[in-house]
């Protein structure tokens, strides 16, 4: 089947409206947050307001209708920007998975409110301490008790939930000895965090390199009404495996803003700073690197096509969505590295953006999957190759 080709000029009337809206958030504004472990609430707002959150909501329910393509445009400009789109991008893919699999309750009832800006829905909890990667032996349970489930158990890493109305909750409602194959009997919820945070939930910010505003999640008999079940019950890894694929495809795009960045950034520098009375950017030894960085974000930018022809094609977008992921992640970050090095010192000071850009992308090869397990996936599945786990 051949695909839709991307039409890129439609997509620059979306890059120039969420560029001038960034350029109205400076480094300073970013690195302010930074400095703060804060979150960027008027970046986040005005962003809402301008719909661009709202980009893959149907218009039957409040939002633009747009595809996987519109919302990676709209993420990768904000990073592209100097910005981080870590702090909204939940929204995006959390969304796609109610989306899917929401009753037409559930979705009548969040989707609109979402796309107004009313609520949020930017957290996802999966990942447990003990069992990481794992997942499917994740110990947090949901036990049906009449008209509710019972949560017990707990989550870490669990990014926004303090800027978040709703979170996507990954439980187990069926004892893994109980199921015939282990990615069986696990369930999705959608948790009211403002109820839960009173009933039952603690949450511990933890301290971290990126200031993602994230968490470990404390369980103990938080009640949930049976009604916060997506789908159907002991089919929620699978609900959370297909939304995954839009996840890593929008990170692909973020790192590839980020990778345009970094190379702008340092082809700039390198032009301007002389040494040895010249540019350093004359110096095959600056240059190169540089310009190897930009092939690979380039390349990495033709399969992040790929994954967004065949995800809003309805086609199975596994494979590239996780291809562009690790080649996004890599390029982005080899970028990074080249960036910081032409800056030399002054890469390290806060004012030149790099170092904290630097931290940032650095992220993304190992959330929201490392690099292992998506060479681990292609090895498996695509080249038949034993499994290593
Ligand atoms: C800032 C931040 C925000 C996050 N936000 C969220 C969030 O909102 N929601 C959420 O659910 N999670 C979130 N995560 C968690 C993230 O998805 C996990 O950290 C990531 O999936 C890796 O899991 P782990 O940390 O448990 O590593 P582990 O599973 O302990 O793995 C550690 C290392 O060993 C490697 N490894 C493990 N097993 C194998 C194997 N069989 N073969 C080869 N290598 C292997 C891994 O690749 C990794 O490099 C976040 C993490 C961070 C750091």
């Amino acid at each position: 089947m051949s695909l839709n080709p991307i039409d890129h000029e439609a997509l620059e009337a979306i890059r120039d409206g969420v560029r001038s809206l960034c350029q109205q958030y400076d480094g300073e504004y970013w690195r302010d947050i930074d400095k703060a472990q804060g979150f960027p609430e008027q970046f986040v707002t005005e962003l809402t307001e301008a719909g661009w959150l709202g980009a893959m909501i149907p218009e039957a329910f409040g939002g633009s209708g747009l595809g996987l393509a519109e919302a990676s445009v709209i993420l990768e400009e904000v990073n592209r920007c100097g910005g981080n789109a870590g702090f909204v991008h939940g929204q995006m893919y959390n969304m796609a998975t109610l989306l899917k699999h929401g009753s037409e309750a559930q979705k009548a009832a969040i989707l609109p409110r979402l796309a107004s800006g009313e609520l949020r829905l930017q957290s996802m909890g999966v990942t447990e301490p003990t069992t990481g990667t794992d997942t499917t032996k994740i110990k947090t349970t949901a036990v049906k008790r009449g008209d509710k489930y019972v949560i017990n158990g707990q989550k870490v890493w669990i990014s926004r939930i303090q800027h978040s109305d709703l979170m996507i909750l990954l439980a187990r409602t069926t004892p893994l000895a109980e199921v015939k194959r282990k990615s069986e009997g696990m369930s999705i919820f959608l948790v009211d965090l403002h109820q839960a945070i009173a009933n039952g939930m603690t949450v511990q910010p933890i301290d971290n390199m990126v200031g993602h505003e994230t968490n470990e999640l404390f369980f103990d008999n938080l009640e949930l009404p049976a009604d916060s079940l997506i789908g159907e019950e002991g089919k929620g890894f699978r609900y959370i495996l297909d939304g995954l694929n839009a996840e890593r495809t929008l990170i692909a795009a973020e790192c590839i803003g980020d990778g345009r960045w970094f190379i702008d950034k340092a082809s700039r520098y390198a032009n301007e700073r002389v040494v040895f009375d010249r540019p350093i950017g004359q110096n095959q030894g600056v240059q190169f690197p540089i310009a190897e960085a930009h092939i690979e974000v380039e390349a990495a930018d033709l399969m992040r096509w790929r994954a967004c022809q065949e995800f809003d094609a309805g086609l199975p977008a596994g494979a590239s969505a996780n291809m562009a992921k690790y080649l996004a992640a890599k390029a982005s970050w080899e970028a990074a590295n080249v960036c910081l090095q032409t800056h030399g010192g002054f890469g390290f000071a806060t004012e030149y953006d790099v170092e904290r850009k630097f931290r940032e992308t650095r992220l993304y090869q190992v959330a929201p999957i490392s690099t292992n397990l998506i060479l681990s996936y292609v090895a498996e599945h695509l080249l038949d190759l034993p499994r290593s786990f």
